[in-house]
């Protein structure tokens, strides 16, 4: 009897060191796919061009969902637990999920943090944080893309030249999408280039691609706008005499449209110049489930409305 047990006892012990060390759980990558849990879509979309085959992607942020005041569910805390790779985009985007990113620190990586401290805005009513919304210039953007690389082929070493390739093909695609931004607002005529939106999410766009910014909500949506912010922003929308101001995707249109009717109040008519996407990708078929797609609907929508062009063309 005691030699059975002892018998089974050596069976079962190997068994139980196996899954207690995050090492041992990695060491099975020549087998499986690398799984991956990614916070926004853009960074979900990162992992898939620069991950190809080779990555299971899970993205916990759908279309319209707002990073600022994402909770972690049950299931992603799961979906977390058992990620060789979490990917969030840092500088507090994840604002109410700094705790599950802490407790979870052996397997995250937040992509800005290879972008340049000097590059970054740290807008005084933030309370010493920086902008997080550096998918807004293309160029900051292709710098997360690398950070994502590095973080893959450090883990799945034998497919590291693959993560490389890929890179440096998604890279040039944004080089390239970069230089059309650039091309599509020199149609804008100056006077005009200026964006007013929800919430301060294109910060990074405007100094890129010259754009004077105007959110009415600030850096994060946590903070609400109160009358005093819709009253100054008609006042300004309403003596530069602005054609088109947006809505977000991922904040609801009321506050903006709140702006519109201050503005007329004022005897003066701003159209809703669209919909853009700031804080996340649109849905299947949306033309913006891509990041590549995202920022071309945005400038389509951006350049249409100040340019006059009718809706259909944009
Ligand atoms: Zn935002």
């Amino acid at each position: 009897m005691i030699y059975r047990l002892f018998l089974l006892l050596l069976f079962l012990l190997p068994l139980a060191g196996c899954g207690s060390s995050a090492d041992s759980a990695h060491s099975d990558l020549s087998e499986r796919s690398v799984r991956v849990v990614a916070t926004t879509s853009m960074i979900a979309d990162i992992v898939r061009q620069v991950g190809g085959e080779r990555v299971e992607v899970e993205g916990l942020m759908g279309p319209g969902t707002d990073p600022h005041l994402y909770k972690a569910s049950e299931g992603d805390v799961r979906r977390m637990t058992d990620a060789d790779l979490i990917f969030y985009n840092g500088l507090h985007l994840e604002g109410k999920m700094g705790e599950i990113l802490e407790r979870m620190a052996d397997r995250t990586a937040a992509v800005t943090d290879e972008i340049d401290r000097d590059r970054l805005f740290a807008p005084p009513e933030y309370e010493g944080n920086y902008d997080p919304h550096v998918w807004m210039d293309v160029s900051m953007w292709t710098q997360a893309a690398e950070a994502v690389a590095d973080r893959l082929a450090a883990l799945d070493t034998t497919h590291a030249v693959d993560y490389r390739a890929r890179t440096e093909a998604y890279v040039a695609e944004l080089d390239s999408l970069d230089r059309w931004v650039r091309a599509e607002v020199e149609r804008v005529p100056e006077a005009l280039r200026v964006l007013v939106t929800a919430h301060d999410a294109f910060g990074y766009f405007g100094r890129a691609y010259g754009f004077e910014v105007h959110g009415l909500q600030g850096i994060s949506t946590a903070t609400e706008a109160g009358t005093a912010d819709v009253q100054n922003l008609a006042t300004f929308v309403a003596e530069r005499q602005i054609p088109s101001m947006f809505v977000e995707s991922s904040v609801p249109a009321r506050s903006i449209e709140a702006v519109r009717e201050a503005v007329r109040a004022r005897g003066f008519e701003v159209e809703i110049g669209g919909n853009l996407y700031s804080d996340a990708l649109g849905g299947e078929d949306s033309g913006a489930d891509t990041y590549v797609g995202m920022i071309r609907h945005n400038v389509n929508t951006i350049v249409g409305a100040l340019v006059g062009e009718p809706v259909a063309e944009r």
